[in-house]
């Protein structure tokens, strides 16, 4: 398992790739976002190089507003072409997966809608995406895209589509998480973990684990039994950097700890119930 973090969008990447280093990271998620991080302004060669340079593994994330369900067809398709260029800096870059968050309805018009233009968008990228190398995965967001029921449509109309699971936003405007229930439906497709604390409710609080309500052990071990070992990015977002290192150090070791006798257990009480 590698744990990461994300570049700040308003930072220089070449320097934030510095700190993730120093840190002892593994890994950088990498969001292509303005204003100062946009694929448009980022050097993709230089970033390889930072890289390749501190052994870093890399994934790719992108802006969560782009209105990739706009009735405005010519919107649309713009959102379309600037994932299009995100995708291009990512195969340059060496990530072999990019997120995607899916758009709400837009006003007036019903869920159907949004569902078929988010599913049309993703048709016309993962083409492009193969052709990259580069994999789509897509982001569980409170409130529209957060359940088994609201990820289904698009996840059992693109087979190809990877999960990105975000344990925090799991957690937001349910009456329980909706990790268990992602994880038993689609574990096998998740290709990325987004981890980070809150108190429910609605505020996507981004916490350093142990700060909100979260049980962190559970879900490191609802991972570990579905035997999910990869990249798992501490979405902590604080400016005193302590709290990021001391959710590393707490991830990495409830990681360890978990033995496999306490992951067969957990697998038997779940299958159980
Ligand atoms: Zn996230």
């Amino acid at each position: 398992m590698l744990i990461g973090a994300m570049n700040h969008l308003r930072r220089d990447v070449l320097k934030e790739i510095e700190w993730i280093a120093d840190m002892g990271l593994e890994f950088v998620d990498l969001t292509l976002e303005p204003p100062v991080a946009a694929a448009w302004k980022i050097n993709p060669q230089a970033i390889r190089r930072a890289l390749e340079k501190h052994r870093l593994a890399v994934v790719g994330h992108t802006a969560y507003y782009l209105p990739l369900s706009s009735p405005f067809e010519s919107i649309r398709r713009a959102a379309v072409e600037e994932l299009k260029r995100c995708l291009e800096v990512f195969s340059e870059v060496g990530a072999p997966w990019m997120n995607i968050h899916p758009s709400r309805e837009p006003p007036m018009h019903a869920r159907s809608f949004a569902i078929e233009r988010n599913i049309q968008s993703l048709q016309e990228l993962l083409p492009v995406a193969r052709e990259r190398g580069v994999g789509l995965m897509v982001e569980n967001l409170p409130c529209h895209f957060n359940s088994v029921r609201q990820l289904s449509p698009l996840l059992d109309a693109l087979p190809e589509l990877g999960l990105h699971l975000d344990i925090g936003h799991a957690n937001l405007l349910v009456e329980e998480n909706t990790t268990d229930k992602l994880l038993a439906a689609f574990g096998s497709r998740l290709r990325h973990v987004h981890l980070h604390d809150n108190k429910g409710g609605e505020d996507d609080l981004h916490l350093s684990l142990g700060a909100g309500t979260l049980d962190i052990a559970h879900y490191v071990r609802l991972l570990r039994d579905c035997g999910y070992d990869d990249t798992i990015t501490l979405e902590v977002f604080c400016p005193d950097l302590h709290y990021l290192a001391y959710s590393r150090d707490v991830l990495r070791k409830l990681w360890n700890e978990t033995p496999v006798t306490a992951i067969q257990e957990e697998g038997a009480r779940l299958s159980a119930r």
